[in-house]
């Protein structure tokens, strides 16, 4: 009899390693927040310059929520490629809000509130420097214009040294979206800013949606392996499996028309899970649009917050 006991204990032990999903892999914090459209257009410069002073839009080695296997996953901001000790500089005019002069876990950062319409006031847009060494001249309320220097990359304690920047709130703990500050220049800034941001250049045309989405693995473009939408029609429960967004061009742009699901005058709720390709694990691939929680499940039932989704009717 206490055989059986251990044995049926043992098996629950197995079974549940093997089919219970870690709750605390979810993170229901807000940890991003969304931009769809043409919200906040800025033509910003890159925070990396070339010696003559020109923008130089270096190597993007990871995306804004993109999917990852190490630290928090999305990533909660933009890593592109810059060398221990060189100069990072003002993406924008703006004002210093915070300065974090600590540098020994290389989290030295500043955020910046940029004055977008230059009238000498900022405007609710911050942008957060990462893993630098700050400019000791600045300090909060610290005038900045484009060829200020608000820092150099910090050298190598615990990442190897490059520069994450990020749109974020004032204390800079909600990631937004990058794509617009860089879209209206050209492919040649970032993609018009696709790089820089996982999922992005949302638009629909009638019942059909469009979404940009590709990885950005150190600098290499790369395919995600599908982008899956769920969602709900009318007062209806949401589908328990996802329909798949076509590909509508090879840069990256997919495609889905919710004619396949619905009818006209219908409400359709949706939001989109992006797959990443290269990763090991399928427990933690994926991005989702909206973007809003800090480590969000992907199905609808691993939901213990409210799901954050975009809706139209179906004309
Ligand atoms: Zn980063």
């Amino acid at each position: 009899m206490k055989r059986i006991v251990k044995l049926q204990m043992l098996l629950l032990a197995v079974g549940v390693l093997l089919f219970q999903t870690p709750a605390s892999a979810y993170t229901f914090t807000q940890g991003f927040s969304e931009v769809s459209g043409l919200e906040g257009i800025v033509n910003a410069y890159s925070p990396a310059r070339t010696s003559s002073g020109g923008d130089d839009f270096t190597a993007v080695n990871s995306k804004a929520n993109q999917p990852r296997s190490t630290g928090t996953s999305p990533h909660s901001g933009t890593d592109i490629r810059m060398a221990e000790g060189r100069n990072v500089y003002a993406i924008y005019s703006g004002k210093v809000v915070s300065k974090q002069t600590s540098t020994s876990s290389q989290l030295g950062d500043i955020i910046i509130n940029l004055d977008i319409n230059n009238d000498g006031t900022p405007d609710g847009y911050y942008i957060k420097y990462l893993h630098i060494v700050p400019n000791s001249s600045l300090s909060a309320g610290s005038v900045v214009s484009k060829s200020t220097i608000v820092g150099t990359i910090d050298s190598y304690k615990v990442y190897p040294p490059h520069l994450h920047f990020a749109r974020t709130n004032s204390t800079g703990t909600v990631t937004y979206k990058l794509y617009n500050f860089y879209r209206h220049t050209s492919t040649s800034t970032w993609n018009n800013g696709e790089s820089l941001d996982y999922l992005a250049g949302d638009s629909r045309v009638g019942s059909n949606i469009y979404i940009t989405g590709y990885t950005m693995d150190d600098g290499a473009w790369e395919n995600l392996a599908r982008v899956e939408v769920y969602y709900k029609v009318g007062s209806g429960a949401w589908s328990s499996t996802p329909k798949t967004m076509n590909k509508w061009n090879s840069s990256g742009r997919w495609h889905f028309d919710f004619s396949t699901v619905a009818s006209s005058g219908q409400a359709v709720y949706y939001y989109l899970a992006g797959i990443r390709a290269d990763m090991s694990s399928s427990s933690d691939n994926w991005g989702l649009f909206p973007q809003y929680y800090k480590e969000p499940p992907k199905v609808p039932s691993a939901f213990t917050s409210s799901i954050q989704y975009r809706s139209f009717t179906m004309p």
